[in-house]
């Protein structure tokens, strides 16, 4: 199995405070990884690291072999590690697929995005795209208009149109319902599972993390805990009292 992402002994501090501490993982194709632990772990600091938003102070990122380490988001994105946006705060006066078809096009430089006739442009991909995350339907919708639920999905498809090698997803379903939780990480792993593309993803709701992650990292100030499939992550001791206020 190939490594898509390898990450090794990234260390980040700000100030006094080490952020992450020797952190070292890797996701294999068509997986889902989750990084998981308490507020101020690291996980949000580990993913900055990951897209570019933040320079390691030491450590290494490779996307399938190639070293990443410190280059700018913009670069990181265009060699396949793709994030989910806020689409709604950016887009709202956008329609739904309107918003998936400048996602193909900025994909592809276009400058012409901008103007009416593009508008047409990568309708049908686009439209492909909104049935795998089951929003068809609203296409033609403003995002401002949408659910919260449904502006997620919308986010996720328009992560998709750029066809990432890795999609990292931070809190996906912050703000969202149980039900919906379940609902769009179960959307996200069928994805992953039928287009190889891998996900690295962090959540609170434990059962949704141990229902789709192949594979975890959990992160308590800053140090890896522990690292393993659900279940040996599960059984750790350590995991258990983090989890369990022992
Ligand atoms: P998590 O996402 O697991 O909640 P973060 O990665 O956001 O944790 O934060 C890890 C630690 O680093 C926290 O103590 C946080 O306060 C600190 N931190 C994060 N970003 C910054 C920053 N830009 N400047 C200073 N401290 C930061
Ligand atoms: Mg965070």
């Amino acid at each position: 199995m190939t490594a898509v992402l390898e990450v090794e002994g990234l260390h980040k501090t700000f100030g006094g405070l080490v952020a992450v501490e020797a952190a070292s993982f890797s996701v294999e194709a068509g997986r889902l990884f989750a990084i998981i632990g308490p507020n101020g772990a690291g996980k949000s600091t580990c993913f900055n690291m990951v897209g570019g938003q933040l320079r390691p102070d030491r450590g290494a990122v490779r996307l399938a072999g190639r070293d990443i380490t410190g280059e700018p988001p913009r670069r990181i994105w265009r060699l396949g590690v793709g994030r989910t946006f806020q689409v709604a705060a950016a887009f709202g006066s956008m329609t739904v697929a309107e918003n998936v078809q400048m996602a193909f096009l900025s994909h592809r430089r276009r400058i012409r995005a901008l103007l009416p006739p593009a508008r047409r442009l990568y309708r049908e991909e686009a439209l492909a795209v909104l049935d795998r995350v089951g929003m068809a339907g609203q296409a033609d919708r403003q995002c401002g208009q949408l659910a919260y639920g449904d502006i997620k999905r919308v986010e996720l498809a328009v992560a998709l149109a750029h066809r990432p090698k890795l999609l990292l997803m931070d809190e996906p379903t912050a703000g969202m319902a149980p039900r919906e939780r379940v609902e769009l990480m179960a959307l996200t792993a069928g994805i992953v599972r039928e287009s190889g593309i891998s996900v690295l993803f962090t959540e609170h709701d434990m059962d949704v993390v141990f229902a789709h992650a192949d594979r975890l990292l959990v992160l308590d100030r800053g140090r890896m805990v522990a690292e393993g499939t659900p279940a040996e992550v599960r059984d750790n001791p350590e995991v258990q009292r983090i989890y369990l206020g022992g």
